[in-house]
């Protein structure tokens, strides 16, 4: 496992976390060894974080064991975090979490400590003394989100809420070759960092890839990707912990952790729903959140949405299929077509909603931007027609994803960010 880097810039960061055994912490670097895969296994990817193996925790709900502590440290970050400016105390957090107020008051102190935590003054409480509020110090540490696009570089560097702090954006060939790709997005992140040390870069771009071990496969469109180790690559240039996921589950994981643009916009669907995220724009792919937590699959190869064939022997795709949802869907646009693209995007939603029971269709994506009130108007008449044909209430609803473009971005630095407090990941 490559040594993680001091934070001399930042107090209480990556050391802090590593320390504590915050969930996120080993979840993120574990990812840094080659036996990275080992670390979370099969259950890794369903269960809460700090309690595989003992059937516990499983919910909100906090467990006073000391073996379960990270995952408790997690809770109460997540309060914190939540409460925002105004804070919240630490009989509110032991009601909260289920946890004893002296254990509250143990992790509390700890993250005090460690300069994650702060008082925020003092609330009158009925009939006893005024109480300590506690808040999240956001700038304790930081997160670099970098979306790789086929042709355009977007990097980010987050708070810990999740709030964007500086941003870069640059032209980007993604067909240029895997040295020139790196070297690039490795200078764009050295000129945002300025001189802050961040936990690490979670990275994003379009799939199929290995989220686990962080090797791209077939990226549709540069099937010259396939097999190369992006994750390792990074690391070594910059010298940081990297998490690589795709574009799609990036976003999705911004939306179900529920900050930065996501709660700037109201958001209400961080409150462990299940949604699919549709991305449109070079490509086509989905997100699914699934019971608040990241669907990925057992080979993290779930959401590869614009490749299911809903025309036999119809226009060759960029896979190698006939017939995708993505290529026909890309032809329309192409086509200027933007009514019968949001058709074809529908029928997709359309299948995904049978399948999966979801509460909400989120559309993102470079083209959905441009054209918001065609797709959602279209998406959203499939589901009206869909729920018509089969009963039973109201069709659900389309709606445009937050965070806009910047929203693959800012869920990438949540794939560091999000496992501090227990969230959107499992
Ligand atoms: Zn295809």
């Amino acid at each position: 496992m490559p040594e993680t880097p001091g934070n001399p810039g930042v107090p209480g960061t990556s050391g802090v976390f590593a320390n504590q055994g915050v969930p996120g912490a080993s979840g993120v670097f574990a990812n840094q060894g080659a036996a990275g895969a080992g670390a979370s296994g099969v259950f890794g990817n369903h269960g809460v974080p700090g309690s595989t193996g003992t059937g516990a925790g499983a919910g909100a709900a906090g467990v006073n064991l000391p073996a379960l502590r990270s995952h408790n440290a997690a809770l109460v970050l997540d309060l914190l975090r939540t409460a925002g400016a105004a804070g919240i105390s630490r009989l509110e957090l032991a009601e909260r979490t289920g946890l004893t107020p002296q254990a509250v008051s143990k992790i509390t102190a700890r993250l005090r400590a460690d300069g994650l935590a702060t008082e925020a003054g003092r609330r009158a409480s009925t009939g006893g003394k005024p109480r300590t509020v506690l808040r999240l110090v956001p700038e304790a540490g930081h997160a670099v989100g970098l979306h790789l696009d086929r042709d355009e570089l977007t990097v980010v560097l987050c708070d810990l809420t999740g709030a964007v702090v500086a941003e870069r954006r640059a032209p980007l060939d993604l067909g240029a070759g895997a040295d020139a790709v790196v070297e690039g997005a490795a200078g764009e992140v050295s000129a945002l960092l300025g001189g802050v040390s961040p936990l690490g870069v979670g990275v994003a771009l379009p799939g199929p890839l290995d989220h686990t071990l962080g090797v791209l496969h077939r990226v549709t469109g540069f099937p010259e990707w396939d097999g190369f180790a992006l994750r390792e690559a990074l690391a070594a240039r910059l010298g940081l912990p990297v998490v690589v996921d795709k574009d799609t589950n990036a976003a999705a994981l911004g939306v179900a952790v529920g900050t930065g643009a996501a709660s700037g916009s109201g958001s209400g669907f961080a409150g462990g729903g299940s949604f699919a995220y549709l991305h449109l724009g070079t490509g086509l792919g989905a997100g699914l959140v699934i019971g608040g937590v990241v669907h990925r699959g057992a080979r993290t190869g779930a959401g590869e949405f614009g490749h299911q064939v809903i025309q036999l022997d119809g226009p060759l795709c960029e896979c190698g299929n006939r017939g995708c949802i993505e290529v026909l869907c890309l032809d329309a646009v192409g086509r200027g077509a933007l009514a019968e693209a949001a058709r074809v995007l529908g029928a997709g939603a359309g299948n995904l909603v049978g399948l999966l029971d979801i509460d909400l269709v989120l559309l993102g994506g470079r083209t959905v931007a441009a054209h918001e009130e065609v797709f959602v108007r279209g998406v959203g008449a499939v589901m009206e027609e869909r729920a018509r044909r089969e009963g039973g209430g109201a069709p659900v609803p389309v709606l445009v994803a937050p965070g806009g473009a910047r929203g693959v971005a800012e869920g990438a630095a949540q794939l560091l960010l999000a496992p501090l407090f227990g969230r959107g990941e499992g």
